[in-house]
């Protein structure tokens, strides 16, 4: 498909939600993309990727940062709290705060550091007992939390079930996000960004549908 079809259906869903043209940050993610795919989108001039794994994305993007300006990758996988320095250094944002214990881990190495990447609570919309993510009961609780942590909580992020319609999950983690004040909702994928972006997304995760199937690694 690639990445300029995408842009215009990005505008398309915006304009058909009436919404301003550009407020949807897309997230190109380039997890277990190999280099030549990643560089080629580098060179259409995106700069906004995002990675699932954080030794994967310390292995690529420091080296993809000297040879571009402007670079920005977001985590959008599961953070491990050993690695949670790492990830602090490597990532403008991290998409997948899930629990308490990460979120404190966070809070007081950004303290040391002197900064801190922006932040999404990951909420387990579809309460899978396998999937990441605070219960979307526990979530208001959860963003007290994080804030009473001095936390630059961004906005909220969901990953829907497989099986399930997502649309139903886009408005419930938008509905928790506005009764919260957050302004950020990380929702929608390559099969139903246009339905996030309807009903309010704010960054977008696509990768199979600008890079190609993901070769099996
Ligand atoms: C892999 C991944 C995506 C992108 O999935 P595609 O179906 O390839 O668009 C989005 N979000 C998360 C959390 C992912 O792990």
């Amino acid at each position: 498909m690639g990445l300029s079809e995408i842009k215009e259906r990005i505008a398309k869903a915006e304009a058909d939600a009436g919404r301003e043209a550009g407020s949807v940050k897309l997230i190109a993610v380039s997890k277990v993309q190999p280099d030549d795919r990643v560089r080629a989108v580098l060179g259409e001039g995106h700069r906004l990727f995002g990675e699932n794994k954080v030794q994967e994305a310390a292995g690529k993007w420091p080296g993809f940062r000297d040879e571009f300006d402007g670079v920005q990758v977001h985590l959008i996988g599961p953070l491990q709290s050993n690695k949670t320095r790492q990830a602090i250094e490597l990532f403008e944002a991290i998409h997948s705060v899930d629990r308490p214990k990460l979120a404190k881990t966070i809070a007081r190495i950004a303290q040391e550091i002197g900064r801190c990447p922006d932040l999404f609570l990951q909420v387990n919309t579809g309460e899978e007992p396998q999937k990441a993510g605070v219960l979307p009961a526990e979530a208001d609780a959860f963003i007290d939390e994080c804030r009473g942590l001095d936390l630059p909580v961004r906005g909220l992020m969901c990953i829907p079930p497989v099986d399930e319609a997502p649309s139903l999950h886009f408005s419930l983690l938008a509905k928790i996000a506005a009764r919260n004040g957050l302004e950020g909702l990380s929702m929608g994928m390559s099969d139903d960004f246009e339905q996030a972006i309807a009903l309010g997304a704010t960054h977008i995760r696509v990768g199979s549908a600008i890079f190609g199937e993901r070769v099996p690694g």
